[in-house]
Parts: C-alpha cells; sequence; structure tokens
C-alpha cells in the first residue's frame, strides 16, 4: 500500500507534509500526511482535483483558463461534504479538521484512520467470524443512530470502501473459521475470539460523506421550512432515505459474515432486477454454519419494502446484536 513514487506538492498546503498515498479516485486522491505546524499530527488529506481535461492530452497542468478544462465536481456538492462533516461528532465517524482550497484543487483535512479500508481486511481475511462481524457492524450501526437520530443526516453511501478503522495490536495468523474442519485450530481460533478488536480491528470509522444528505425531520424541524405545508411524498421520501442506509448496512452484514456481497451479477441490467426484487441467497456451503439469528438479521434489512426493513431501533434490538456485551470502548 506504501506509495513509493515521489509524493507531490501542492501550492496552498505547505502546512502539511504528504507521507503516504492512501486512496486513489476519479478525481481525488487520499494522503496520509503530517501537520508540521504540531496542531493535528497526522492527518489525511483528501486532495480533489477541480478540473480536468476533456481533450486528454496527457497535460498535467489544468486550470480553469485553459481550453476544454471542465470541472470536476460541483463546488457546491463539495461544500456540502464539509459543511454536513463539520456539524458531526461522534467516535465512529472520521472527524473534519480543516478545509481550504488552491485554484486547482480543494484540500479536506481528516482525522487519520490508520488502518484504511475495512474492505481490504474483507480481501485478507476472506470473512469474519461472527463475533468478529457484529464487533464492526454494531460500531457502523452507533454511527448511523448518531446520523439518523441526532443529527438528521444520511450517509448514502454505507460500503467497505467508505469504512475505516484504528487496528488493535493483536493480529491472528489464521482465518477464524477454516473452510475445512480438519484444518481446524482451536488454539488459534479461541485467540482470535478472545482479541474482539480480533482481526486487527479496533474502532470503526464511516468515511466519504460525498453523497450525503440532509434530512428533513418532523422532530427536529430541521430545513425545508414549515412542517405543515409539507407534501406527504416529501414527508415519505426523507423517511424512506434513511431505510437506503439500513439496506446498505444489511449488504455490509452479509459481506462481513460470507465474503462476498448478496447481490451480484457481470450484467449491469440484471444485477439491477435482482436488487429490485430483493433476490439474494444463502448460499450453501458458505452460509451453513452461520447462526439462525444472523442471518434473521440480515433478512429484516435486506427486505424490499422499506416500510417493513428494519430501522436503526429494530437493528440494535435484535437478539443477535444485543447479546453481545457491546463493542470495546471507542477512545480512539
Ligand atoms: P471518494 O469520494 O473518492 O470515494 P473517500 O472520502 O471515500 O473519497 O476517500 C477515498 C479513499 O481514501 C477511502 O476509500 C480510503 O481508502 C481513503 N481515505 C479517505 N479518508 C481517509 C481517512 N480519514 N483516513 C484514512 N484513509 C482515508
Ligand atoms: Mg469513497
Amino acid at each position: 500500500r506504501a506509495s513509493h513514487g515521489k509524493l507531490p506538492r501542492y501550492p496552498g498546503l505547505e502546512r502539511y507534509t504528504l507521507l503516504e498515498k492512501m486512496g486513489d479516485g476519479a478525481f481525488s486522491n487520499v494522503y496520509r500526511a503530517r501537520d508540521d505546524s504540531g496542531q493535528w499530527g497526522e492527518v489525511a488529506i483528501k486532495v480533489v482535483r477541480k478540473y480536468e481535461m476533456n481533450n486528454s492530452q496527457g497535460q498535467d497542468v489544468l486550470h480553469p483558463d485553459i481550453k476544454g478544462a471542465t470541472k470536476t465536481v460541483e463546488r457546491s456538492n463539495i461544500l456540502k461534504e464539509v459543511q454536513i462533516m463539520r456539524q458531526l461528532n461522534h467516535p465512529n465517524i472520521v472527524k473534519l479538521i480543516d478545509f481550504t482550497e488552491s485554484k486547482q484543487y480543494y484540500f479536506i483535512v481528516l482525522e487519520l484512520s490508520p488502518g484504511g479500508e475495512l474492505f481490504h481486511q474483507i480481501v485478507r481475511l476472506t470473512y469474519f467470524s461472527e463475533d468478529l462481524s457484529r464487533h464492526v457492524i454494531i460500531q457502523v450501526a452507533k454511527a448511523l443512530e448518531y446520523l439518523h437520530e441526532d443529527a438528521g443526516v444520511v450517509h448514502r453511501d454505507i460500503k467497505p470502501e467508505n469504512l475505516l478503522f484504528y487496528p488493535v495490536p493483536f493480529i491472528p495468523t489464521k482465518n477464524p473459521k477454516p473452510k475445512n474442519p480438519d484444518e481446524e485450530d482451536k488454539e488459534d481460533e479461541g485467540e482470535f475470539i478472545k482479541g474482539v478488536g480480533a482481526g486487527g480491528i479496533g474502532v470503526i470509522k464511516i468515511a466519504d460523506f460525498g453523497l450525503s444528505k440532509v434530512i428533513w425531520d418532523s422532530q427536529t424541524m430541521t430545513p425545508c421550512g414549515t412542517v405543515g405545508y409539507t407534501a406527504p411524498e416529501i414527508v415519505k421520501d426523507e423517511r424512506y432515505s434513511k431505510s437506503v442506509d439500513m439496506w446498505a448496512l444489511g449488504c455490509v452484514l452479509y459481506t462481513l459474515l460470507c465474503g462476498f456481497p448478496p447481490f451480484y451479477d457481470e450484467s449491469i441490467q440484471t444485477l439491477t432486477e435482482k436488487v429490485a426484487k430483493g433476490q439474494y441467497t444463502f448460499l450453501s456451503p458458505w452460509w451453513d454454519d452461520i447462526s439462525a439469528g444472523a442471518k434473521d438479521l440480515v433478512r429484516h434489512l435486506l427486505t424490499v419494502d422499506p416500510d417493513e426493513r428494519y430501522d436503526i431501533k429494530h437493528f440494535l434490538e435484535h437478539p443477535w446484536i444485543a447479546q453481545s456485551e457491546g463493542p470495546p470502548s471507542a477512545k480512539a
């Protein structure tokens, strides 16, 4: 993961020294960096390019005055992402530290989540034990509870690439549940489960508020004006927008438990149909040994009718979740 190539220098970002590239996107790069003023220590900086060339001539210098350069993202979208993050304060959500811009870039300075993406841990371990899955998903759910119930925000892009973590020192050598029972090594498995925070995963942090949205809430009476004049389809829409995150939470939980997503097809059209109908299975043999409780919870999240789908309160009260002693304290 370490980047060996030379790191760029961005005018306007002199306060920070870039240390390593952590993420790569179409229009953004994320770097681990050090705040040389000493105030913030190590941070993550999301550098978003403002313009791209249409007539891809391999030019490096992109500028609004150069012909053929077009905006990569609407300014208002970046400002919204920053504005929303600014309001948030939760141990399971990446904190916004600073926001600046230069002629060519936006710089979003974020709390560093040194473990990187949960996605890579799923790839590394193939899939998670039920205990580790619970350890992870409860933290995601706590963040969603805060977003939905307190902050009035829907994330709308919950997926393993946007779930980051702080590592804990304990790193197991083996998958917790070997697929071949003959290879089972009781000692190693025991150690793994003892070290909840196992898999090296400690505190989970939700990142990437690029698609998030402030929702209208009848209780807190945020945005959207006078409640009494709001049309029913708007009220309904806002309610459904929370359930979008719950569906995604179900997809993440499914993926943690077995190592592959609930909906997949090479053809986008077929995939779309499968999702629309909620066509997924607990595929054998991968799901054979997974508890009925875990499956029941997944079923309640991957429910096509948003009115029937579990909301965050239902989720946290489900026996499979409630049976835990709770996540280790999130102090990172
Ligand atoms: P995009 O809109 O391009 O998906 P993200 O905000 O999701 O932008 O960042 C892209 C990637 O950069 C993430 O998937 C992750 O790998 C890495 N990243 C983002 N924020 C952080 C952070 N605070 N700490 C560590 N890595 C991060
Ligand atoms: Mg992302």
